[in-house]
This record gives structure tokens, C-alpha cells and sequence, in this order.
């Protein structure tokens, strides 16, 4: 299948999506914070909290996997994105890895279905568009090579991302 027909555009709250794998927009700690990071762990419990204690924490771009606990997904990928700091601290390939290393962990585990937030945009103040091309075109060029996961759902949140996805992903209504 085409890489363009396995993504998925949805608006909403991704502690709600029933997907394999939500991805969290982490930081380095892995030990919870505001934003979707906070949604997340009221969503799955305190056991979150708790095993992720003993992940190691995770530097920007890399990623690490834990159970769900009481979230409908099965596995949360937290996934550290960049701090924008201006765009000459390598923030691009930085957000670009903290995708892949996503997508690797979906592969790995033979992920159906992973659930991603626009990573980044939020307090750690990446510019939306340039996030979104960045996400796009990684998840694009990995599902064209890979067959794991075999669905990838951009889940936006606000008006901004919305509208830039919508336009970037062409999708109508
Ligand atoms: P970061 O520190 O990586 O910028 P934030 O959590 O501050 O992370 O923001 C990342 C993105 O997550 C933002 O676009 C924000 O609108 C979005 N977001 C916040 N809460 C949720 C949620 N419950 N579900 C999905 N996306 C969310």
C-alpha cells in the first residue's frame, strides 16, 4: 500500500487513541511534565510514573517504550524531541530522529498502529510548519521502506497544527 494510505489525520487527545502505541512528547527525564507529557501519565496511572523511573531517561532524538498501564494503548513510545533554540543547534535533525527512533521501536515490537503528537511544538517551541514537514516527510520516507508499523496517526491537537496538517497531508472537509 502506498505510504500516503497508511496516515491518518485525527483531531483530539491522544490518551484517548486506541492505537498499539501513543507516542509521548517526553523529556530527557522520562519522568513526566505539562502538555501531553502530563496528559499521558494522569491517563495511565501512577505504574507509569513508576516504570519509567527505571527507563534511564533519554536524550534528544531518542526514544524508549513502556507498557500503557491503563491507557487503551498498549505501549506509550516516549520520544524526546528538541528544544528550539533558534535553528542552528541541529533542532531538524534532532525532531527527525526522535521520529525514527520512534518508528524503529514500532518495528521492532511489530506495531500495527502508533499514534504520534506534533512533538516539540508545544513548550519546547519548535516552529509548527517546519515540525509538521519534518514529521511528514520521515514517517512518509520510513512507511515507503518498512512494513512496521503499518498505520501512522498524526494526532493534532490545536487549530494551528490542525490546519497545517490538513494542508500538508491534503486532506479535506
Ligand atoms: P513539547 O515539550 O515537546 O513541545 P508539549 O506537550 O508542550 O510538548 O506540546 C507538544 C504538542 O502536543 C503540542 O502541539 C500540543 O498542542 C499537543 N498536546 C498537548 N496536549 C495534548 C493531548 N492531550 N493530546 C494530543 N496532543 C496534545
Amino acid at each position: 500500500m502506498k505510504p500516503e494510505k497508511r496516515i491518518e489525520l485525527l483531531r483530539g487527545d491522544i490518551t484517548r487513541v486506541d492505537a498499539d502505541a501513543i507516542v509521548n512528547a517526553a523529556n530527557p527525564s522520562l519522568l513526566g511534565g505539562g502538555g501531553v507529557d502530563g496528559a499521558i501519565h494522569r491517563a495511565a496511572g501512577p505504574e507509569l510514573l513508576e516504570y519509567c523511573r527505571g527507563c534511564g531517561g533519554a536524550r534528544p532524538g531518542e526514544a524508549k517504550i513502556s507498557p500503557g498501564f491503563r491507557l487503551p494503548a498498549r505501549y506509550v513510545i516516549h520520544a524526546v524531541g528538541p528544544v528550539w533554540q533558534g535553528g542552528n543547534r541541529d533542532e531538524a535533525e534532532t525532531l527527525r530522529r526522535a521520529y525514527l527512533s520512534s518508528l524503529q521501536l514500532a518495528e521492532k515490537y511489530q506495531l500495527e498502529s502508533v499514534a504520534f503528537p506534533n512533538i516539540s511544538t508545544g513548550v519546547y517551541g519548535f516552529p509548527k510548519e517546519l515540525a509538521a514537514d519534518i514529521a511528514i516527510h520521515t514517517v512518509k520516507e520510513w512507511l515507503a521502506g518498512h512494513a512496521y508499523p503499518k498505520r501512522v496517526l498524526f494526532v493534532v491537537f490545536d487549530d494551528e497544527n490542525e490546519e497545517i496538517y490538513r494542508k500538508k497531508l491534503g486532506v479535506t472537509g
